[in-house]
């Protein structure tokens, strides 16, 4: 039977994209600061969805006693090698500490040393006990009658008019709704891009990754598609994370000071540098060039050390608590090996995502962008997005056209017959019968077979894996090797195409799947774009090996005409920020 959608067509004051840590905050800074109302789209539910989800043990981003919101702007532009803009940097760094007293009244537990101030762990993080952050941002959330959150609903693509972002067309995950979302300004706080590339884990556990699964680049791919600006996508993120459980390594390297260490027992960190891609970079070569397994020493902490490690990691990342439990082997017991992820793209580490102003806007008027999705400023974690969420709804404020915007009826009309299409394809119908048949009857043709997103999304990784400085290629690659990726990912979304479609859940995989898609063609050519090796450890040109002077500008982009157009801007200060190359 022809699947018909139903539309609703709402309209708000403040749409959030994404209910995760920016999301949350910014609704409830907007709802703070006025009488407006406001929408969150969240693919998931906002209870336990986004980076948050599982908890965390710290806040990475503090100004601790004696230090200053610059010096968190030094360190956060060093470490990305001089690619940040100091604008964004400070204006975040200067909220830091109040969105921390913020969620500590919303009842997050901060750790608390003797003299009664926060415990701080290193030069600017404090710890907490936050398994349950985002259960209490969600009911924060939840408590404020004036916004509504739409749980299990994807958002697809915006709805622009004149040159202005005035909502956006999302499907609900689970029943036959399209939404038609209009407000008097946009935020887009969808997190990063992860699984672009092969993740460390195979097979079934092929989802089992640092970042969320979840977060597949949307926000990214409707900015691109829809022609906003974005930044740095070859600033790659790599994360030095505990072998198997991809768990965090921050808390044991601030937590109980463990070193890193080689199969000979040497500390070869020096041998590198500390920036936070050189650290991932030590590891790879020293297990390339046969000195590894690499670990970070924990062999010899104290049973207190023990302790407050396994309490840490049940806040953050259980699954390294039960593997210490179940081996029966503590970390003072035996060090912790570590291994590189799989490359991500991530605005909240790295200075990847939307080109935006010290407003939080975007180049797409009305249209803000907060946290990990957002460009231009690194090191940013929870309170971070917090800052950013908090600017960019005060901004929003600021913004707001007198005049709501209208529904286009046209337009709505024509994404609806679109998505219909899709889930109509003549094929369809033939669905259930193409995913029962067997491997066999796959390979020997003896069934018409269409690819499931899974089988494309499986290719897409190992393309980007192979030809585009993934795991398997120790994060390297060359011109040469690009342009087969670029060509790979082209066929792969062709085949997009023949993708069936039989119900909502696959609707949702094939957005994910080409959001993927359009992501990774912006990495390639942000890649390609890039003439030098900058950040070792996170990328490695091996046409071009060495930093140079000329590298010291950011690579931008924007869909035009169809055509993805590469430019560089200046870092500059003050005014000069950013102007174009
Ligand atoms: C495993 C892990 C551990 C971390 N540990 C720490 C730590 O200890 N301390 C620290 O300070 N920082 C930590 N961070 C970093 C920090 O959590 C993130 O930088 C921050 O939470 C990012 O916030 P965000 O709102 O940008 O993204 P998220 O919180 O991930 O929110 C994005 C939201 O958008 C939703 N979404 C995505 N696509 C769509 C779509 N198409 N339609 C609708 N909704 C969509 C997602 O479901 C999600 O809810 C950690 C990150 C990870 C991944």
């Amino acid at each position: 039977m022809r699947k018909k959608l139903s539309l609703k067509i709402l309209s708000t004051d403040f749409l959030c994209i994404g209910g995760g840590a920016a999301g949350c905050y910014a609704a409830l800074t907007f709802c703070g600061q006025s009488d407006g109302s406001v929408i969150v789209v969240e693919k998931a539910n906002i209870r336990r969805s986004g980076c948050l989800a599982a908890g965390v043990n710290a806040l990475n981003a503090y100004i601790v006693p004696g230090k200053t919101p610059e010096d968190y702007v030094a360190y956060a532009r060093a470490d990305a090698e001089g690619i940040a803009r100091e604008d964004l940097l400070l204006t975040m760094a200067e909220r830091l500490n109040k969105t921390v007293a913020r969620v500590e009244k919303l009842g997050l537990t901060i750790l608390k040393d003797e003299h009664g101030a926060y415990a701080t762990r290193g030069n600017r993080n404090i710890k907490i006990n936050g398994e349950n952050i985002k259960l209490l941002l969600a009911a924060a959330v939840e408590r404020e009658p004036r916004i509504t959150v739409l749980n299990r609903v994807n958002a697809i693509d915006y709805i622009i008019q004149n040159g202005r972002a005035v909502g956006v067309f999302a499907a609900s995950a689970e029943k036959e709704v399209l939404y038609a979302i209009y407000a008097r300004a946009v935020l887009c706080a969808t997190g990063g891009a992860a699984g672009l590339y092969k993740p460390n884990n195979p097979g079934f556990s092929r989802h089992k990754m640092w970042y969320p699964p979840f977060n597949t680049g949307a926000g990214y791919a409707m900015g691109i598609r829809a022609g906003a600006e974005m930044t740095t996508f070859e600033m790659r993120f790599v994360a030095l994370r505990c072998k198997d459980t991809l768990a965090p390594t921050g808390t044991l390297a601030q937590g109980v000071g463990a070193k890193q260490v080689n199969a000979l027992g040497e500390e070869y960190e020096r041998r590198y540098g500390f920036t936070t891609a050189l650290r991932v970079y030590g590891a790879t070569r020293e297990n390339l060039e046969g000195r590894g397994p690499c670990c970070l020493r924990t062999a010899g902490i104290t049973p207190e050390q023990d302790e407050d490690l396994w309490r840490a990691y049940l806040n953050m990342a259980p699954i390294q608590t039960l593997k210490w439990i179940e081996s029966d082997m503590p970390p003072s017991a035996r060090n912790v090996e570590v291994v590189g992820s799989e490359p991500y793209i991530v605005g909240g580490h790295t200075a990847s995502g939307y080109w935006v102003d010290a407003s939080r806007e975007t180049m797409i008027q009305g249209l803000f962008a907060a946290g990990d999705v957002a460009g231009g400023c690194p090191q940013k974690y929870v309170t971070g997005a917090f800052a950013e969420g908090e600017i960019a709804a005060e901004s929003a404020l600021k913004y707001m056209a007198d005049e709501a915007p209208q529904p286009d009826l046209v337009k709505i009309e024509d994404f609806q017959s679109r998505l219909e299409k899709i889930l109509n394809r003549p094929s369809a119908d033939r669905a259930d019968r193409a995913y029962k048949i067997d491997k066999a009857d796959k390979i020997n043709g003896s069934e018409s077979f269409s690819p499931s997103a899974d089988d494309l999304e499986a290719e897409m990784q190992d393309a980007m894996d192979r030809y585009a400085g993934g795991i398997g290629s120790g994060y390297a690659f060359s011109e040469a090797s690009l342009r087969v990726a670029a060509q790979k990912i082209n066929e792969i979304e062709a085949q997009t195409q023949s993708l069936l479609v039989p119900d909502m859940r696959s609707l949702l995989e094939r957005f994910e799947l080409t959001d993927r898609l359009t992501v990774c063609r912006s990495v390639l050519a942000h890649l390609a774009a890039r003439k030098e090796t900058r950040w070792r450890g996170f990328a490695e040109n091996l046409d071009y090996p060495d930093k140079s002077d000329e590298g010291l500008k950011f690579v931008n982009s924007r869909l035009e005409n169809g055509e993805l157009k590469v430019f560089t801007r200046e870092i500059g200060r003050g005014e000069k920020a950013g102007g174009v190359a």
